[in-house]
Parts: C-alpha cells; sequence; structure tokens
C-alpha cells in the first residue's frame, strides 16, 4: 500500500493538463484529493471522473492570486477532508512576448499566479502541517512547486515565466529549511515541454514571433535541445511527484526534479 493512502492532496490547476494527471495519480494511489482551480466547472468535472474511477476527489473554487479565495478554499478542503497533508502547486499560464514590448499588466499576472499562488497555497496548509499529530510531533507534509525546465534556463520571449520559474526554487529552498523539523519536505518539479493546453497555444504564437513555421518551432525551439526528440508526457511529471510524495525523509528535500528527456542536466 502507497504511503500517502488516506493522505489529504490540493492540487491547484487540477481542471486542466499536467494538474489534472497528478490528481489522478495521487488519487492512484489512495490520497483523497482537492482538485483546486479557478474555474470551478472544470475542477467539479475532474472531481467527477475521479470518483467515477474509484477515487475520493472534490472540486474547490480557488484563484490562487486572491488571498481570500485561497484561504477560503483551503478552510473548505479541511473542512471536508481533514488537515492538508500534500500540496502540489502547479496553476499557471503562459505569456510570450519580447521584453520590450512586454505589458507590465501581463507581467504582474505572471508573477502573481506562480509566485504569489504558490506563497499563499503555502502559507495556507502549513498550519495544518506543523500542527500536532497523535504522537504530540507535527504531522508533517510534503510541497511540490511546478517549476519547469526554465526555472534553470532562459528562453526568448519568457522573462515573465523563466523569472517566475526561478523564483520558485528560492520558495522552496527556503520552506524546505523552515520546515525540515517539523517533517515539511519541499521540491519543485520541472518538466521539458509537456503538449497540454498552455503549450498547444505557444505553438503559433511562437512561431509568428520568431518567424519560422510551426513544425520548426517544435522540433527546433521545443525538442530542439532534448536527446531523443520527444515531448516529456503529463504521465512522466505526474509519476515523479508521486514519488517525492511517497519518498520517507527528508534525506530528499529542496530539490529540483528535471523531467525533461534531458533538454536541461544537471
Ligand atoms: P494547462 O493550461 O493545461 O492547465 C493550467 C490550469 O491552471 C488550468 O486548469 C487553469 O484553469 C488553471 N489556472 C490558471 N490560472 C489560475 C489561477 N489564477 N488560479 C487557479 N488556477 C488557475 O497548463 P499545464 O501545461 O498543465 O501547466 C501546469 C503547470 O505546469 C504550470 O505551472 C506550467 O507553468 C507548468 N509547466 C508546463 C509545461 C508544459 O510544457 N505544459 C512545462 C513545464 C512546466
Amino acid at each position: 500500500m502507497s504511503s500517502i493512502n488516506g493522505k489529504v492532496a490540493v492540487v491547484t490547476g487540477a481542471a486542466s493538463g499536467i494538474g489534472r494527471e497528478i490528481a489522478f495519480e495521487l488519487s492512484r494511489a489512495g490520497a483523497q484529493v482537492a482538485v483546486a482551480d479557478i474555474n470551478l466547472e472544470g475542477a467539479n468535472r475532474v472531481a467527477g471522473e475521479i470518483a467515477q474511477a474509484g477515487g475520493r476527489a472534490m472540486g474547490v473554487a480557488m484563484d490562487v492570486t486572491d488571498e481570500a479565495a485561497v484561504e477560503a478554499g483551503t478552510a473548505q478542503v479541511v473542512a471536508e477532508l481533514g488537515p492538508v497533508d500534500i500540496l502540489i502547486s502547479n496553476a499557471g499560464i503562459q505569456i510570450v512576448n519580447p521584453i520590450e514590448s512586454y505589458d507590465y499588466a501581463a507581467w504582474k499576472k505572471m508573477l502573481a499566479i506562480h509566485l504569489d499562488g504558490a506563497f499563499l497555497t503555502t502559507r495556507a496548509v502549513l498550519p495544518g502541517m506543523y500542527a500536532p499529530g497523535d504522537d504530540g510531533r507535527s504531522r508533517g507534509g510534503t510541497v511540490i512547486y511546478m517549476g519547469s525546465v526554465h526555472s534553470h534556463q532562459a528562453s526568448k520571449l519568457k522573462s515573465a515565466y523563466v523569472t517566475a520559474k526561478h523564483g520558485l526554487l528560492g520558495l522552496s529552498r527556503t520552506l524546505a529549511k523552515e520546515g525540515g523539523d517539523r517533517g515539511v519536505r519541499s521540491h519543485v518539479v520541472c518538466p521539458g515541454f509537456v503538449r497540454t493546453p498552455l503549450v498547444d497555444r505557444q505553438i503559433p504564437e511562437q512561431s509568428k514571433e520568431l518567424g519560422i513555421s510551426e513544425e520548426e518551432v517544435v522540433r527546433n525551439v521545443m525538442l530542439g535541445q532534448t536527446v531523443d526528440g520527444i515531448f516529456t508526457t503529463v504521465e512522466d511529471v505526474a509519476r515523479t511527484v508521486r514519488f517525492l510524495c511517497e519518498f520517507p525523509s527528508a534525506a530528499l528535500t529542496g530539490q529540483s526534479i528535471i523531467v525533461s528527456h534531458g533538454w536541461h542536466m544537471q
């Protein structure tokens, strides 16, 4: 039986793409999953699909940039499922533009979703993780931030995204230190390109900005530096997240794990 069987997990941005698959994977390991998303209809749909597959899940409305919404959504999860053991801070968007024409409002929106969202959701779940369990010691927990290869290197047109994804390394490492003696572990999972709606939207946008064909965007820009020219999959990322959640000790904490077909090696 998985070590996360019965644990309570919140996955943000889980109505679509990578987050959706993580919600399914944690549920398959026996976790009770809160599918949190700004898109409540989508979150409820995914929670329903998980329930149909035999898991326990709930949809919860949560705009991760809204302090009150994060607090209220987390309180709803705690009331229905119990204190949160696992947080997967995954919600994210992409806006591509060169720096000289990058709209300031778009820049702030990018940092708000990726960084403010990571901070606010972390702060909301920590009291439950730090609270004493039955044995009097802190209950502990695992926090995983969805980074990217762009947590480690840059690409043209992605200033805000690269800045935000690098920033997550700082938050994760700080949490690993602050939470270490209370059983809280923290990681950043860093995928290469995964075919989700977020990436599908970028292909025509990058083709236009870079003046190359869509096929060249995929072959040269997205997969050009992988070892095998293959996209990372949502399953690859979800399996990695599950492994980190199941890992039994802080021998693994404060790490960034790159899942990218060798695009980035460290
Ligand atoms: P996606 O567009 O399929 O899903 C993103 C989800 O986030 C959507 O359900 C959306 O409604 C939700 N969301 C957006 N803004 C939100 C907000 N303010 N509050 C709550 N939810 C919000 O995207 P994806 O590709 O699955 O991306 C998920 C994460 O993975 C992102 O953080 C992204 O940066 C990261 N990532 C993606 C790739 C990739 O190639 N797809 C690669 C590396 C990292």
